[in-house]
């Protein structure tokens, strides 16, 4: 039976390939009940998506994914309920917004020195993006994109493969928020963090331990236990580390879209036995909203 409530999707206010609206409908035609709207870096999506969402009797969460970095690795806080006018996570958002686009010129550098040529000015045009004026998300999909269209790759997953992480031509390296600045944002403007898709980061035991305490000790509320990034092993296996560590846990398909996405909404099973969910506090959720 699968979890019809799906905290972390994507929209084209970030790398998603549905806009807000056709999102929560999406959601909806899926029999999702209860969804977060997690756009990396950007909350600008909520408004839209909550009109929506009310329309059709979707309960809307607001949420974030923050990219950040932590120990020289990229790790990705997701922000349940947050305050998209609290002043210190717009201000935190638009500074990693504002170093996406100092990325991207790197990017499209390097990717110049292997023969690429065009990959900024149609990275942006692909993301909707004023090249002179730049307000919005640029990331590596809207990049993944190009290079598909000028036929460099059959597909975004080869793109990523062979220019786009580490080690590849296209790649650079960035410096994201800090974990605590990223936790602080969203717990200040009265929002539950949330350990984004864990069996991602190539990370051995000792240092997961260390990862989840020092979360834990930031104010760190959640777990993603069930993803489509995780195997069923990979459930049981956050679920351990949840109650080692009091941490509640979250379910999400992390949706980008056909052909983008690693799952559909509405697949995952709900969690292992023991689990405390994440939304157990927040008014409003039933059982009815989480089953067929
Ligand atoms: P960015 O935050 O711009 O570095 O881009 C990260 C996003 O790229 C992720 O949220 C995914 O949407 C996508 N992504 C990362 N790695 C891969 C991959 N190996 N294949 C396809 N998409 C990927
Ligand atoms: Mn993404
Ligand atoms: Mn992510
Ligand atoms: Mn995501």
């Amino acid at each position: 039976m699968p979890a019809l409530i799906d905290l972390h999707s994507h929209s084209t206010i970030s790398d998603g390939a549905l806009s807000p609206d056709d999102l929560i409908k999406h959601a909806h035609e899926q029999g999702v009940r209860v969804l977060a709207l997690t756009d990396h870096d950007d909350t600008r999506g909520l408004t839209t998506a909550r009109n929506t969402a009310d329309a059709l009797g979707i309960k809307l969460i607001n949420g974030v994914e923050i990219s950040v970095t932590w120990r020289k690795r990229t790790l990705h806080i997701i922000g349940l309920n947050v305050n998209p006018e609290h002043e210190a996570l717009k201000n935190g958002l638009a500074s990693i917004r504002q170093g996406r686009y100092k990325r991207a010129e790197m990017m499209a550098k390097d990717l110049n020195r292997v023969g690429i040529a065009g990959s900024l000015e149609g990275a942006y045009r692909i993301a909707g993006i004023d090249i002179h004026h730049p307000d919005g998300l640029i990331g590596r999909v809207h990049f993944a994109r190009f290079l598909v269209e000028k036929g460099y790759v059959k597909d975004t997953k080869s793109a990523f493969n062979k220019y786009l992480v580490e080690g590849k031509p296209g790649y650079v390296n960035h410096e994201w928020a800090t974990l605590a600045e990223a936790i602080s944002w969203i717990t200040d403007s009265g929002g539950q963090a949330v350990i984004a898709h864990p069996g991602r980061y190539d990370i051995k035991r000792t240092t997961m331990l260390e990862l989840l305490q020092t979360f834990k000790d930031l104010g760190g509320s959640a777990i993603e236990v069930v993803t489509g990034s995780h195997t069923p092993a990979q459930y049981n296996e956050y679920a351990k580390y949840a109650a080692m560590f009091s941490l509640k846990s979250s379910i999400g398909s992390d949706y980008h879209g056909k052909g983008l996405s690693f799952m559909e909404m509405a697949r995952l099973p709900y969690f292992p036995l023991g689990c405390v969910p994440v939304w157990q506090d927040w008014l409003g959720i039933t059982d009815a909203d989480l089953y067929h």
